[in-house]
């Protein structure tokens, strides 16, 4: 039989080295494990060994639920980075700038930092959505709409 000689600690190393934000929980169960088996060569009752093993299948349930939550974790992540990278080529296309470094990085390899806004053609949708309201908004309040008489216009303030 080509078995380790313990395949418990063998399955925890691989399990931290696959998972190393388990790290505690595992050498958790590790420290339990060894106390076991110091335990066993004294002997154990079965009563012992029972309450051990639940022990351990408690320990997994945890990591198990762990890990569930650190993946849903990550998909999150994923997620807003994805949204967030798109936003970001959204932008970039919106200011004719180039979507990898913005005219940034002399080592680019689109641009070779020549890409900064206005570089190239801007995209007109985009344009329209992100840049054009801004512009509009840095021009100046847009003329007050006709208010009723003798109704106030806070925003309304003439320069003589
Ligand atoms: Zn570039």
């Amino acid at each position: 039989m080509n078995s380790s000689p313990n395949p418990m600690l063998d399955m925890l190393s691989q399990l931290s080295a696959d998972r190393p934000e388990l790290q505690p929980l595992l050498e958790a169960m590790r420290t339990q494990h060894l106390t076991h088996a110091e335990e066993v060569e004294e002997g154990p009752t079965r009563e012992e060994l029972l309450l051990q093993n639940e022990q351990l299948v408690a320990l997994l349930k945890r990591a198990r639920h762990e890990i569930k939550r650190l993946d849903a974790l990550v998909e999150n992540l994923q997620q807003e980075t994805d949204a967030t990278a798109q936003l970001q080529h959204d932008l970039a296309a919106a200011l004719g700038a180039c979507p990898h470094c913005w005219g940034t990085d002399p080592g680019c390899g689109s641009c070779r930092g020549r890409g900064g806004p206005g570089a190239y053609p801007t995209d007109q949708p985009l344009y329209a959505r992100f840049v054009r309201p801004a512009v509009r908004r840095q021009a100046g309040p847009p003329p007050a709409p006709a208010a009723p008489a003798g109704a106030a216009n806070p925003t309304f303030n003439p320069q003589p």
